[in-house]
């Protein structure tokens, strides 16, 4: 394997190409074979891919702010930091390699089906014949998708918005303002802007924004400095909630993991609002809701002998829900058809990604089973 273009991309310090090599992962997916990046190492994000001699740059990681207003002013140095909406779907990078816009996830994998959706959804041809070297970075939303669930009332099926243009191979993106022109432009649907704000004003309207977000039941904002580069992210009670019913869904594949990073955010937040005694009650109330309800229904589901898992539903033409389900198998995960229907054109199948660790577990403590604190 040819690893120079990595090596040669900004930003990347090694010493020779076998720094990376042992850290790359050889895929085929699409009939094309590919090198990723499973962690960052030497400078290059997780998710970074080599396709057909094209770097691929991971999306970077987005660090979190605790504290608002501490937090704020440390971070960013000087200027209007811009409030996006934060969506909360899956992470989704789009290139054209070859003149064939082609979709990453996060982790670098090269999904087929995401790939297929795009080209439906998007309508990209226009937009690489023109920028050809350029990353749509993108959050695939909405109820019927196959790696996230959240609803959103405006999105029956499900819709790519993106929220970064950049340079594939040096990822360096292109200034907030230029990149929500760009997409307007191209016709590409964005997470909405709640405006730009000086440095010491950004705290106090991201407070109120994450009030109203809250109370719609969306997950938060991600700041961002005017020329696209610092990104910082901040979150809703309601967002850790619902992170915190997800997993105690499935508490043996990922409560444990979990809880102490929800709990820290709800535990600054509640500080920093200055919340009374009776709206911090409230919410160390739906805490234990959201960790306790869904457990304790998937013992009882264990006990009944009905299956646990994590239940989707995608739709697409019938090539790219095969596509998705053979990738999704591929990727080492038990999978269950729950239910297959045609709608027109499309088919909507239902899908049950198995949790037999939950499965397991449970069923043993049920029988008896002892735990060894
Ligand atoms: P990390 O960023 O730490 O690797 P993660 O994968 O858990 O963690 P999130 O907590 O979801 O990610 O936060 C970062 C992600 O938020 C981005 O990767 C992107 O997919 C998503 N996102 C949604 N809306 C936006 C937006 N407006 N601007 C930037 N990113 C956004
Ligand atoms: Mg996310």
């Amino acid at each position: 394997m040819d690893v120079r273009p990595l090596l040669d991309a900004p930003g990347v310090d090694v010493d020779g190409p076998e720094d990376l090599t042992e850290h790359l992962s050889t895929r085929t997916d699409m009939g094309r074979e590919y090198h990723a990046l499973s962690a960052s190492h030497h400078g290059l994000e997780r998710g970074t891919v080599l396709v057909d001699g094209t770097v691929v740059r991971g999306f970077p990681s987005v660090p979190r702010v605790l504290h608002l207003e501490a937090g704020v002013t440390r971070f960013f140095e000087s200027g209007a930091v811009y409030v996006e909406e934060k969506l909360n779907g899956y992470n989704v990078r789009i290139v054209a390699v070859d003149g064939e816009p082609l979709a990453f996830t996060r982790g670098g994998h090269l999904c087929p089906y995401t790939t297929r959706r795009a080209h439906a959804l998007l309508d990209l041809e226009p937009f690489f014949g023109d920028h050809p070297d350029r990353m749509l970075c993108a959050e695939f939303i909405g109820p019927e998708t196959p790696y996230t669930t959240h609803d959103y009332a405006d999105v029956d099926s499900h819709d790519l918005r993106v929220f970064g243009v950049r340079d594939r191979v040096s990822g360096a993106p292109l200034s907030v303002d230029r990149r929500r022109d760009l997409c307007t432009e191209y016709g590409f649907g964005q997470p909405e802007l709640f405006g730009a704000f000086d440095l010491d004003r950004t705290a106090a309207r991201v407070h109120e924004v994450i009030g109203d977000l809250a109370a719609r039941d969306r997950e938060g904002v991600v700041m961002k400095s005017d020329d696209g580069t610092a990104l910082l992210k901040y979150t809703t009670s309601r967002q850790h909630h619902e992170e915190l019913a997800y997993a105690f869904e499935l508490p043996f594949e990922r409560g444990q993991d979990f809880l102490f990073s929800r709990v820290l955010r709800e535990a600054f937040q509640a500080y920093e609002r200055d919340e009374s005694p009776e709206e911090l009650r409230e919410r160390a109330h739906e805490i234990g809701e959201a960790i306790l309800l869904p457990f304790v229904e998937t013992i009882g589901d264990v006990d009944a002998g009905e299956p646990v898992g994590e239940d989707h539903t995608v739709r697409g033409d019938p090539e790219s829900v095969d596509a998705l389900l053979d990738h999704v198998d591929n990727l080492g995960v038990t999978l269950e058809v729950v239910s297959r229907e045609r709608d027109g054109d499309e088919v909507v199948v239902e899908f049950r990604k198995v949790a037999a660790s939950t499965r397991d577990r449970v069923d043993y403590y049920l029988s008896g089973g002892t735990y060894d604190e």
